[in-house]
Formats: structure tokens, C-alpha cells, sequence
């Protein structure tokens, strides 16, 4: 059971995209929880004040440290390291998303603003992760991503486990192309192949797809690749 705990701004922004499908069922089946706790009912003063003017100048607000530190202080027994999204981040991945849905906690600080004060992200020692090099207007939908790749990989969130070991970036490669029924669709047929029954010319041309579609869209993902291949 991985149990997750998000501090934000908008709680009514979960469990948005992750009470349906896959992370929705594995919720269901008791494969992972989901607390959020609102940072503001953790301000102090008369107005809620959860931000506050930069020091230095500049535009927009900047959460505050006390505040934030609250928070997370309120949840703490039940969480390892406190996970903060930030551009600033370590890039999001599938390696990443692995180490993460073995943990048995996590928290997840989700910041909106400028940011938060850097002390609180020291004091923490936050583990911070981008989902891109892009900027979002907050972390909530930056925590939904990590969440749902991280979810399908639970032991038993997907039915079919299996549908794992292909995947693109399983083995350094993108995935394969797919195709279903019908046959033949406003004039566009199906590889031949892989009507042919014979399985180990069907795994060879999708092996080759992977290579050929890698090679073209991710050049930094083939020479990785080609590198292991010696
Ligand atoms: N001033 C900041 C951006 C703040 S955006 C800067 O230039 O770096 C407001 C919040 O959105 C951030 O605190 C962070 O929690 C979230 N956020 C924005 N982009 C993100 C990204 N690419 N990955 C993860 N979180 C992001």
C-alpha cells in the first residue's frame, strides 16, 4: 500500500485525474491512498495569508516558509522525504517513477506563485522534480502525472502485467506501433506481419520498429541505446 499525502492550495483539484481508470481502480483495490491537506488551514494570521511579497523585489508572491513548514510538520509521521514540484527539478521518468512506487510514502508539496521560501526547502531537505522544461501555474497537475505513472506500476494496479515489459522506455526503446481491427481501414492495411501467426518474425519487426521510430524521434535515446548494444 503506498500511501500519498499532498500539501496544496486546491484541494478540489484531487483526486482529479487519478479517481479514474487505472489509478481510480488500484484506489478501489487498496493499492495506494490519497490525503490531502490544504496549506492554508494552516495560516495564522486573520486573513489566511498563505504568501507574501519577495524580498529583493520582483513580480508575484512567494509562499511562505512557516506556513508551508506547518504543513508538513502535521503529517510528518507518515512521510519519508518531502517531494517538492518545481521546474528547478530533476527531470521526471520512468526510472524515477520505479524508485518511487517502491517507497511505502509519499509527500508531495505542490507550489503555486513564484515558489516557495527556499528555507523551508532547505530546512526539509526537499527532493525537487520537474515533470518538464515547462512552466506550470501550479503543482498539481505536475503531482497528477508523477502519480498515475508511478500508480500503474504497483503490483497488481495494471490487469495484465505484462503489458509492462514492452513499454517505451522499458529497455532504452520507444514502443512499437500498434494496430487493431479492422483489417483494412479507408484503404490502410495492417503489416503483413503480424497476421502472419508467426511469432518470432512478429517479435523481429517490432523490435525493428522500436529501433527505426527511437532513432528518428529520440536521437538521445538511440545513442544510449546503440552504446549498450556495443
Ligand atoms: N517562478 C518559478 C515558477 C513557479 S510556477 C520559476 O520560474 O521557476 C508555480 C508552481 O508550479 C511551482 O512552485 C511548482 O510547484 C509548479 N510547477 C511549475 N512548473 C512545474 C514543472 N515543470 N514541474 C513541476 N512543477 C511545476
Amino acid at each position: 500500500m503506498l500511501d500519498v499525502r499532498v500539501l496544496t492550495l486546491f484541494p478540489d483539484m484531487f483526486p482529479g485525474t487519478l479517481g479514474a481508470s487505472i489509478p481510480g481502480n488500484a484506489m478501489g483495490k487498496g493499492l495506494w491512498s490519497l490525503e490531502c491537506v490544504n496549506i492554508r488551514d494552516f495560516a495564522t494570521d486573520k486573513h489566511k495569508a498563505v504568501d507574501d511579497l519577495p524580498f529583493g523585489g520582483g513580480p508575484g508572491m512567494v509562499m511562505k516558509p512557516d506556513v508551508i513548514d506547518m504543513a508538513i510538520e502535521h503529517g510528518k509521521a507518515k512521510s519519508g522525504k518531502v517531494v517538492y514540484l518545481s521546474p528547478r527539478g530533476k527531470t521526471f521518468d520512468q526510472n524515477m517513477a520505479k524508485e518511487f512506487a517502491q517507497a511505502d510514502g509519499l509527500t508531495l508539496l505542490c507550489g503555486r506563485y513564484e515558489g516557495i521560501d527556499q528555507r523551508v526547502i532547505d530546512k526539509w531537505e526537499m527532493v525537487e522534480v520537474s515533470v518538464g522544461d515547462f512552466v506550470l501555474s501550479g503543482g498539481e497537475p505536475a503531482v497528477q502525472v508523477m502519480l498515475d505513472a508511478i500508480i500503474r506500476l504497483l503490483p497488481g494496479a495494471l490487469g495484465d502485467a505484462t503489458s509492462l515489459d514492452d513499454e517505451s522506455f522499458e529497455d532504452g526503446l520507444l514502443e512499437y506501433s500498434q494496430y487493431t481491427r479492422p483489417q483494412i481501414w479507408q484503404d490502410r492495411k495492417v503489416p503483413d506481419v503480424l497476421l502472419s501467426g508467426h511469432h518470432a518474425n512478429i517479435e523481429a519487426w517490432r523490435l525493428e520498429e522500436r529501433k527505426r521510430i527511437t532513432k528518428e524521434r529520440r536521437p538521445d535515446m538511440w545513442e544510449m541505446y546503440s552504446q549498450k548494444q556495443g
